[in-house]
């Protein structure tokens, strides 16, 4: 890309887009014979799920944290579009049995458990009527004021907020040793228990780092699924334990980056225009 000018980088973008648009009418076909489907192996046409990945909601100068009204603009702009947002349970009983999900799904998550998701992103989210998944720090949750109390975890919890492992101490797993990284991930696992009363199903990868053993440690922890920050959409091809997500960022057009990221993903993915 690196000798494509400005003018030409739009004209490309809006192509993508066109051809999304033309393309989003065949797999929206697709989408409701899916649903009837009661395997992924029988049904290798499944709709690209978005998963979108937040962390911050705040003015901070940060590329991770979006401020509150550019966050709202997007749940706005998802709200105006028809969007649902779903579970990963929905997801996964989506991915694995064909199980029918809303009109225009979308999963949005949180990654680390930050007090300005519950301060911040919670009443928006409320407000436009969704829900988000956020993966919390087991260490963080409730020791740092920079973080969520359990208190305000478990009341998110009862409005349908649902709640994922993120490890005890935020370590990239791929650098402890075997012991250490299936402490993180059981730990953690068991603190959510003692906190929520339920073993949480989910697992976000601390800094996207994973590799084979490191997924099948998660699963033998007895996660149900793992998401990564490796850029793209959740469907029949996902990996389970190493599903795609949509990174926001902050920039200097954040809701154009928004935009570009969450419609032209299928194609952005499929030509390698975006590596987070
Ligand atoms: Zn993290």
């Amino acid at each position: 890309m690196a000798r494509i000018n400005r003018r030409q980088g739009c004209l490309i973008v809006l192509g993508l887009i066109f051809l999304l648009i033309v393309s989003s009418s065949v797999v929206s076909t697709t989408a409701v014979v899916a649903g009837r489907n009661n395997n992924r192996a029988a049904n290798p046409s499944l709709i690209d799920v978005p998963i979108l990945n937040y962390h911050k909601i705040d003015t901070l100068h940060h590329a991770l944290s979006i401020p509150p009204q550019e966050f709202e603009e997007q749940m706005a702009y998802l709200s105006q579009r028809g969007f649902t947002t779903i579970t990963p349970d929905q997801l996964m009983a989506y991915l694995n049995y064909g199980k029918a999900l809303p009109e225009k799904p979308i999963l949005i998550t949180f990654d680390d458990g930050y007090l300005d998701n519950y301060t911040n992103a919670y009443p928006l989210m409320k407000k436009y009527g969704f829900t988000a998944t956020i993966f919390i720090v087991t260490g963080l949750v409730g020791h740092d004021e920079r973080f969520m109390s359990w208190d305000q975890v478990r009341e998110m919890q009862k409005d349908g907020f649902v709640f994922g492992s993120h490890t005890v101490t935020h370590a990239a797993l791929t650098k402890l040793s075997r012991e250490q990284a299936m402490e993180e991930l059981v730990a953690s696992r068991k603190e959510m228990e003692q906190q929520l009363g339920s073993k949480p199903r989910y697992f976000a990868y601390p800094t996207g780092a994973y590799n084979l053993q490191i997924e099948e440690m998660v699963k033998q922890a007895g996660y149900k699924a793992a998401f990564t920050i490796r850029y793209g959409q959740a469907g029949a091809e996902s990996n389970p334990y190493a599903l795609e997500r949509i990174p926001i960022f902050k920039g200097p057009q954040t809701f154009r980056s928004f935009f570009v990221r969450l419609n032209a993903a299928p194609l952005l993915e499929r030509f390698g225009l975006i590596r987070n």
